[in-house]
């Protein structure tokens, strides 16, 4: 077993990575690699096969993907790496990964997953590409078709392993396992270890090493930390209301790359805030001096990265804001740590993007504490606020000046010409004001139901950027046929049920029905409904409504070598 903590990698320089890779990484701003690529990246290098328990968000793709890409030859036009993942969206996810990575290399990379037409897949293999990213039902049939050749394949990767048995793809992975040469290296990577998959890799790993990120840490009790649920275009006006209504002193903001620390710093300065970037680009003096400001306090917001900001010791530092989440619990403890020093009280707000809600609750159990959900403030609250600081003002300057002067023409102004002195008043803020409103309208910013506070899913829209309407039957009328989120529900007036013509006799058990509809179908599985196994066909209840577009792509779907030749049952 590895932990990360045996040795700190700082840079990704110390992983002999190759140069065009480098490049990439310092162009996509990543500056430290996260705990399970410092432990993978070394291992895969060595060529030994790896059992790799972490999550989404850890960076876990680029902990195979870099060592991966560094190993293909790009003269040779034949699949070296295939990546095996359990939906078509982590297949795309992943390819559009290996696509960014393999920037400056000559190498390609091909997504092959169910629901898409086959011409395509089959141009793209027949002109050899080096890596293939895909679903199990897919990449099995084209391994039987013969239009996929693993003969010369030297690595296999096994992403979200533990989701694929979830799937009922098990036994498709080990029949591809079996048609992979056995000299291959392979990564398996699973968020649990469940038997099985403990299993699948005593059986066709190689001696492999085990990493596992363990992290024993706990944030002080001084410190009241804070989620909100936020799409990721949502950040910068959730972030400026925040600003608007906390009390803050010292405010340190904690994004992912070096270009979103100098991206977020304009746009605060755009909105009037002053603010500075910190990053490792920036010269060791430089960076000093904007410590320094930040210290004296003629620098309130110091947008940084987890690198730099590392043993910062400012005592006035009142917020952190996790802007971006960070990929593992020690860096969440060591950033939350900036505030609520020398015994004072501080506060921790982080943003978590529906994607990311388990890595919230891995936080909250690997530092046994609770992070309390916020609302974002909405546009009452702040105008509120600022109403409030407008008397403070006007208290302030009462208690403390000499208005003497002031109240002589104030006096002249109303006797000359029959003022209120309400209005005369008013008419003061008015030009203390001066062009900036007082009052923010709802045009200025997003409306708060934007910010989907009531929406459990904390995003109403798909990932094609279409809104999804409540009261729509389960299917995305866009095109998209995505199933909208919506209870189980077996046999109810939202199912009808389908026959399938692949029964007991063929071998198939539920998983597979559900793994290839949730796939060539871009349905989540838990929308579909009972599965009731006959000899030789099967029922299986889905949501009402099935576009019909959709239904002929089912109809053709292959479920254990057979086509479904779906039919609705009535
Ligand atoms: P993953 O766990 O692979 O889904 O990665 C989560 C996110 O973190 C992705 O948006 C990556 O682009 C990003 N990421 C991965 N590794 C790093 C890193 N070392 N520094 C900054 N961002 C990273």
């Amino acid at each position: 077993m590895t932990s990360a903590e045996t040795r700190i990698i700082e840079s990704f320089n110390e992983l002999n990575l190759p140069e065009p890779i480098l490049k990439t990484l310092s162009e996509l701003g990543y500056e430290t690699p996260s705990p399970i690529q410092a432990a993978s990246i070394p291992i895969i290098q060595e060529g030994r096969d790896l059992l790799g328990q972490a999550q989404t968000g850890t960076g876990k793709t680029a902990a195979f993907a870099l060592p991966m890409l560094s190993k293909i030859d790009p003269s040779k036009r034949f699949p070296q790496l295939l990546v095996l993942a359990p939906t078509r969206e982590l297949a795309i996810q992943v390819a559009e990964a290996f696509q960014a990575y393999s920037r400056y290399l000559k190498c390609s990379v091909l997504p092959i997953y169910g629901g898409q037409s086959y011409d395509n897949q089959l141009r793209q293999l027949k002109r050899g590409t080096q890596i293939i990213v895909g679903t199990p039902g897919r990449v099995m049939d084209h391994i039987r078709r013969g239009t996929l050749k693993l003969d010369q394949l030297q690595a296999l990767v096994l992403d979200e392993a533990d989701e694929m048995l979830r799937m009922g793809f098990i036994d498709d992975v080990e029949w591809i396992l079996e048609h992979t040469p056995e000299q291959r290296q392979i990564a398996l990577f699973s968020a649990t270890m469940p038997p099985e998959i403990k299993k699948v890799a005593d059986n066709y790993l190689n001696n492999p090493k085990h990493i596992k990120i363990e992290t024993k840490t706990s944030t002080a009790t001084t410190i009241r930390q804070r989620f909100s649920i936020v799409n990721r275009n949502q950040k910068l006006d959730a972030f400026t209301r925040i600003l608007e209504v906390e009390d803050f002193d010292g405010v340190i903001v904690f994004v992912r790359t070096k270009i979103a620390t100098i991206e977020l710093s304009e746009k605060l300065s755009a909105r009037g805030h002053n603010s500075a970037a910190l990053n490792g680009d920036i010269p060791q003096n430089q960076r000093e001096k904007i410590v320094e400001k930040l210290k004296q306090g003629s620098l309130d917001i110091l947008v940084a990265t987890d690198v730099v900001a590392r043993g910062l010791d400012v005592k006035r530092i009142s917020h952190v804001i996790n802007y971006d989440i960070p990929l593992d619990t020690e860096s969440y403890v060591h950033r939350i740590g900036r505030t609520g020093r020398a015994g004072r009280t501080g506060d921790a707000i982080l943003f978590v993007t529906n994607r990311e809600r388990h890595l919230l609750r891995a936080i909250e159990r690997e530092t046994n504490s609770k992070v309390e959900p916020m609302e974002i403030p909405s546009t009452k609250d702040v105008n509120q606020k600022r109403a409030e600081a407008f008397k403070q003002r006007i208290n302030d300057t009462i208690a403390q000046q000499d208005l003497t002067p002031y109240q002589e023409i104030i006096n002249q102004s109303i006797q000359e010409n029959d003022h209120g002195l309400e209005s005369v008043a008013a008419a003061l803020a008015y030009i203390a004001q001066g062009k900036q409103p007082l009052f923010f309208s709802e045009q200025s910013y997003p409306k708060e139901t934007e910010f989907f506070k009531d929406n459990p899913r904390g995003d109403r829209k798909n990932r094609r950027g279409n809104d999804r309407k409540r009261g729509d039957r389960g299917y995305d009328k866009s095109g998209g046929e995505r199933p909208r989120r919506k209870k189980k529900a077996h046999n109810d007036a939202n199912m009808n049920s389908y026959r399938i013509e692949i029964g007991r006799a063929d071998g198939v058990k539920p998983g597979n029905i559900v793994g290839a509809i949730a796939n060539e179908a871009d349905i989540d599985s838990k929308y579909i409904g009972s599965i009731k196994i006959s000899d030789n066909h099967s029922i299986v209840d889905l949501p009402k409504d099935m576009p019909k577009a959709l239904f002929k792509k089912l109809q053709k779907a292959y479920i254990c070598g057979k086509q479904t030749n779906m039919k609705p049952l009535d």
